[in-house]
């Protein structure tokens, strides 16, 4: 049997599946959030006195009233049953950038034996799954398995339907049973807090008599490759890693520029509906979608909502990806690098920050050198990311993040903000002292009478930065595409609370001492840009000269997970998490240690996988083609024939490099005594990944040798261009 019997029946199962019919889109109307216990289900069915109440928690923020939750727990249960469900269940977010739910049937046994359905008010406020097994980084032995889930009311609960059936899905707070945070949730909601009080104290300043609770917003453009599940199959480093640790790049890959926006495959549009469609049941306003850079890459973007239920969103959209591509026989990748030599997946996290009464807070305006409310939020920003940039760096560090940033596709891994010329001018006027104008943003004249006449945008995009000014937002395009948004968008609160409080106390200071409030802002931003203008860079972010220069400015250039984690050891990080009330020093460190644990193991599991795959793989393949090789040069040297030896003693010589670094790699891995966990983090990422580099060479290098019929595993070829 040929070893590439598997490959070839993959194709064909590929190439004769009965396509999975479009079902005809339903109406907007019909579907929108009709699988969420909404506002309006809530006030057709609540008393109007609890639907105040609620009303009030979840739109201004009040505390909870617990006694009305009897009441909405037997609402919720009625709707929910009334769609179907037999079941409830408490939905967190564990340090695992994974969703968690524990179900629960509505199911009440009586004393004569008969059931009813009962859904009581404590058991929707809260719940208590078994947390032991969960991540926890030592704020918890494991004796003290107690964990708790909190309903988070200002995410609406939702029906989800796989399959399986219909369950009852209540967006929870997890917490350990000493109240600290074991979640991605409860620092999002404690940031969002902080940063609320801050930019009161601040429009407060600006003489705003009224001012609705400010909340940030976030929209999350989500980028994912499609394989088809026939392949994936057959590829074990997809199946449990989640990327290609194997694979020699295909003739063609990305260089014409032909998928970027082209026409989306009928098989993946269809695909794109369901997801849509089951988005939009749920509530989630997914707008766009397009083809990405690289073959098999797309696009997913929703528009922005509120950052707790973006953050609640975003995971649902990533488990309805993954769910959905099943039942269309692909593999959807979240991982952020699955192919070499072509583009990774990130998500670009669009952030702002608002409120009912003052609007868009980021929003500069026509003319934005005269919107000092706007210069000083901007300028908060830019204070932030630069006193905290390694924190912005250390939020968005994973083993497969690794792999994307600073690689000369994706934003490096130093983090500076792009302002755009408009406000990079400004911003500069401001550093040189007067503020004299914005540069204006001009018309479009495109030279055709017929084509209409539009307005420039004030800066251009910048797709090398990691952090840009995108008109009326930030764009921090360094997260990851299977991250959770939560720790980006805590960080970014965090850092903004701090300084909308710094800058809160250098005006009520100046004011207090009879200075005009125009002047105030004047001089806080001036020494905003004395101290943090370093940060701002609007050039190629990806050249030599730019890591050359922020190494001159005292830019924090951390090129690993490695390097970038322990910043959250650092004493400035704990007294910010501290002071603004987001993370206690013990929350934060048991989040490094958790996150060190996962690069650790993530780098670990792929160096055992590509030991495996080496020897029981590509070992057997090649030394089969060697033996081919040898009887056919013998034979034919028998019968007065010279067929050239090149090829055997090359693959021959390549096998036995690849087998010597596997042992290596075994070696190394062997290894345990490490002084700290810094150092077993270094470790994995400076010996054990260099190795495992080092094995996939010698590996894709045989690929290009042997005879494609030997050949077991996928090719690129195949996985990306055959749908
Ligand atoms: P692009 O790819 O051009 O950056 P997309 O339209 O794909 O833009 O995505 C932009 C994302 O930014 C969308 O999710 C959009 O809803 C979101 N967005 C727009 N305005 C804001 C805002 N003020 N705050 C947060 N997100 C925003
Ligand atoms: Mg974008």
């Amino acid at each position: 049997m040929s070893g590439n019997d598997s490959r070839l029946q993959a194709i064909c199962d590929i190439t004769n599946r009965e396509p999975r019919p479009a079902t005809p889109p339903g109406k907007l109307e019909e579907l929108w959030a009709a699988d969420v216990f909404s506002l309006s289900k809530m006030q057709q069915s609540l008393p109007k006195s609890i639907f105040k109440s609620l009303k009030k928690t979840i739109e201004s923020g009040e505390t909870l009233d617990v006694s009305i939750a009897d009441i909405v727990a037997v609402a919720m249960k009625d709707w929910a049953i009334a769609k179907g469900a037999l079941y409830y269940a408490h939905v967190f977010y564990p340090l695992t950038n994974a969703t968690a739910e524990k179900h629960d049937g509505f199911i009440s046994v009586q004393g004569d034996g008969s059931v009813i359905s009962e859904f009581a008010g404590k058991v929707l406020v809260q719940g208590e799954p078994d947390g032991s097994s969960f991540p926890n980084g030592g704020i918890r032995s494991t004796f003290e398995a107690r964990g708790y889930t909190a309903w988070d009311v200002t995410s609406p609960a939702y029906v989800m339907e796989t399959d399986n059936g219909l369950t009852l899905c209540i967006p929870t707070v997890f917490v350990s049973w000493t109240g600290e945070a074991l979640d991605k949730k409860t620092p999002l909601l404690r940031s969002i807090a902080a940063m609320n009080k801050a930019a009161t104290r601040v429009l407060k300043l600006f003489g705003h008599q009224e001012v609705a609770p400010v909340n940030s917003s976030c929209g999350a453009e989500q980028e994912y490759f499609l394989v088809d599940a026939n392949f994936a199959a057959h590829r074990p480093d997809l199946l449990l890693s989640g990327r290609t640790l194997f694979g020699k790049p295909a003739a063609k890959g990305q260089q014409f520029d032909d998928h970027y926006f082209g026409a989306i495959p009928e098989r993946v549009q269809v695909f794109m509906q369901e997801v849509e469609e089951r988005m939009y049941r749920l509530g989630i306003p997914a707008k766009t979608r397009h083809n990405e850079v690289a073959p098999g890459q797309f696009e997913l973007a929703p528009f922005f909502e509120a950052a707790n239920v973006a953050s609640d969103h975003q995971q649902l959209t990533m488990t309805i990806l993954r769910h959905t591509a099943k039942k269309h026989g692909f593999l959807c990748l979240l991982h952020e690098k699955p192919f070499a030599g072509i583009n990774g997946s990130g998500k670009h996290v669009n952030w702002s920050v608002g409120n009912a009464t003052q609007g868009n807070l980021l929003d500069p305006g026509d003319t934005p050198h005269s919107n000092a409310q706007f210069l000083i939020f901007c300028g908060a920003v830019i204070r932030g990311a630069h006193k905290y940039g390694s924190l912005l760096r250390a939020v968005v560090a994973t083993a497969s993040n690794d792999h994307r940033l600073g690689a000369n596709e994706a934003p490096p891994a130093i983090i500076s903000v792009y302002l755009g010329s408009q406000l990079e001018d400004i911003f500069e006027q401001i550093r040189q002292g007067a503020i004299t104008g914005s540069k204006s943003k001009g018309i479009m004249n495109l030279g055709v009478d017929t084509l209409p006449l539009f307005p420039k945008d004030a800066g251009d995009r910048n797709r090398t930065s990691p952090f840009a000014f995108t008109g009326n937002r930030f764009e921090f395009r360094a997260v990851g595409s299977g991250q959770s948004v939560s720790g980006p968008l805590v960080a970014l609160n965090t850092v903004l609370a701090d300084s909308l409080d710094w800058m809160a106390n250098k005006l009520e200071a100046q004011l207090s001492q009879g200075a005009e409030l125009t002047a105030a802002i004047q001089i806080v931003l001036k020494e905003v840009m004395d101290d943090h203008g370093a940060v701002v860079f609007g050039g190629n972010g990806y050249s030599e000269e730019w890591h050359k220069l922020a190494a001159e400015r005292g830019l924090p250039n951390l090129p690993t997970t490695a390097d970038a984690l322990p910043v959250l050891e650092q004493d400035n990080i704990k007294d910010l998490f501290a002071k603004t009330g987001v993370l206690s020093p013990v929350e934060l460190a048991s989040r490094f240690e958790i996150y060190a644990e996962q690069y650790i193991l993530s780098i670990e599991v792929e160096a055992k996988l590509v030991i495996s795959m080496a020897k029981t793989i590509i070992y057997p393949t090649a030394v089969r083609y060697l033996s081919e090789l040898a009887h056919t040069i013998a034979g034919l040297k028998d019968i007065g024939i010279d067929l050239e030896k090149a090829t055997a003693e090359k693959v021959a010589a390549l096998t036995k490099s690849m087998m010597e670094t596997v042992s290596s790699l075994e070696t190394a891995l062997a290894k345990h005594d490490f002084a700290s966990v810094d150092e077993h983090m270094q470790y994995s990422g400076k010996t054990i990944r260099p190795l495992m580099d080092k094995i996939r060479e010698y590996g894709d290098a045989l690929e290009g040798e042997i005879a494609d019929d030997l050949w077991p595993l996928p090719t690129y070829q195949e996985m990306l261009f055959i749908k």
